[in-house]
């Protein structure tokens, strides 16, 4: 919806109202001057999603969700995207009110700091996440406090297709957590993603469908600034299907374990999925994230579940590269602690490294675990399904199973409560 902005005028005021608000969702963003053509983000000054219905902006300040900066004259367009319409139809207004006046100093962005220290380790982090930058119920400072009080060393920031949260970390006390910019490109019919490790300037676009053919394009733009791109949930709805309409194939990870700390029967299909995958040769990472959109008192907190990364330093790179190759479990939450390695003679490999087996010679492997529940069993899977289930007796937390070499392509563990909810997840460790 495009209107004229004279010169003179330092601030926009956006008012959107439609039908039946309850059941409609019209979608609300805006772009400047410099256009809003796909794939160009120059334009791009911010977008609420479903969430809000209006929105200001001038030089220095912003709704949350939107970009402060300088009001150019020109014609800017407001971005309306109908996602869910009931079958009546929707009647809808905006009102747009500008403003003329002495303009205030411009905004400044302020980014999170990339290293908080050099020291390797296993790092918790949780990678997804939302503040009232879109539809999340708190501010940037409150979501820091609780990922800190929930024991998490780092965290990605993921708004749904706006990268407003990543220009302002910078102004907050981040106490010595890592923030990783991030964003959850949002295009509801056909699955969510999330683009990890990005610059804090860079807006990945959401907007185009499979048919479009150019996902492939919005992916490089995230590896270009060595991020990584892992679908989330890909069971999402009630359908108890498949949703994600995307090529699987472009991307690096599964978030095969998504929010609400009570391990559901959509995990247990994203896991599924996801094995399906490895046992066909198709390696993605796979990651735990809250979803987060309620403050620590929800069902709901930062940080369950988790996923812990093996790392030289607790930076932006290092976190980012031990990622990508897999050197990460999942965690229900802060308290459980895994250690996996497999050895065959004098080699040995963790989780995310490939072990050079020797011919003939037994792989064996051990794991150990701290935080777990009272009762609980621990698999060893390989790519024909499960080596060996021990169910947890007393406190033997120290497992060991020996495997013929050449017999599985990898081996991975889960933990699982007797009742089947996950508590903890590794991804593989590859055998040659
Ligand atoms: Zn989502
Ligand atoms: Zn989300």
């Amino acid at each position: 919806m495009p209107f004229t902005v004279p010169e003179g005028v330092t601030e926009i005021r956006v008012k959107e109202s439609y039908s039946d608000q309850g059941k409609n969702v019209l979608n609300l963003g805006i772009y400047g001057p410099e256009g809003y053509k796909p794939g160009g983000t120059t334009g791009f000054r911010g977008w609420s999603g479903g969430a809000k219905t209006e929105f200001f902006l001038n030089a220095a300040e912003a709704s949350t969700g939107y970009i402060p900066g300088k009001i150019k004259a020109g014609t800017w367009n407001i971005l309306i995207y109908p996602s869910t319409i009931t079958a009546e139809g929707i009647s809808w207004q905006l009102d747009v009110v500008l403003i003329k006046g002495v303009e205030k100093a411009p905004f400044k962005i302020s980014p999170a700091p990339e290293v908080v220290n050099n020291k390797p380790g296993w790092y918790r982090g949780d990678l997804h996440m939302h503040t009232y930058h879109s539809d999340g119920k708190r501010t940037q400072q409150e979501l820091l406090q609780e990922a800190k009080a929930n024991g998490l060393d780092f965290i990605v920031s993921t708004e749904h297709n706006t990268n407003s949260a990543n220009l302002s970390w910078g102004l907050f006390n981040t106490n010595r957590l890592l923030v990783i910019n991030g964003e959850e490109i949002t295009t509801t019919a056909f699955g969510h993603w999330n683009a990890i490790g990005l610059n804090p300037e860079t807006l990945i676009d959401w907007r185009y469908t499979p048919e479009d053919n150019v996902i492939a394009t919005y992916i490089n733009q995230v590896k270009a600034a060595d991020g990584l791109a892992i679908i989330n949930h890909p069971f999402y709805n009630d359908e108890r299907v498949n949703n994600f309409g995307f090529d699987v194939n472009l991307f690096d990870g599964i978030e095969v374990w998504n929010g609400h700390a009570k391990w559901n029967q959509l995990d247990e299909l994203a896991v599924k999925w996801w094995d399906s995958l490895l046992r066909q040769g198709i390696r993605k990472i796979a990651v735990a994230a809250s979803d987060s959109h309620t403050p620590n008192s929800s069902d709901n907190p930062v940080g369950s579940p988790q996923t812990v990364v093996q790392a030289h330093a607790l930076s932006r790179k290092e976190i980012m590269a031990g990622l990508r190759v897999g050197k990460a479990y999942l965690a229900q939450g802060n308290n459980i602690a895994l250690t996996l390695t497999a050895k065959s003679g004098a080699a040995t490999a963790g989780i995310g490294e490939t072990l050079a087996a020797s011919q003939g010679e037994e792989v064996q492997v051990l794991l150990a675990l701290k935080g777990t529940p009272d009762a609980f069993i621990a698999t060893l899977v390989g790519d024909e399904g499960v080596l060996a289930t021990e169910k947890a007796t007393g406190g033997n937390l120290k497992f060991s199973w020996r495997v013929a070499s050449g017999s599985t392509k990898y081996l991975r563990v889960e933990v699982r409560t007797l009742q089947g909810d996950m508590v903890a997840l590794t991804n593989p460790i590859w055998l040659l």
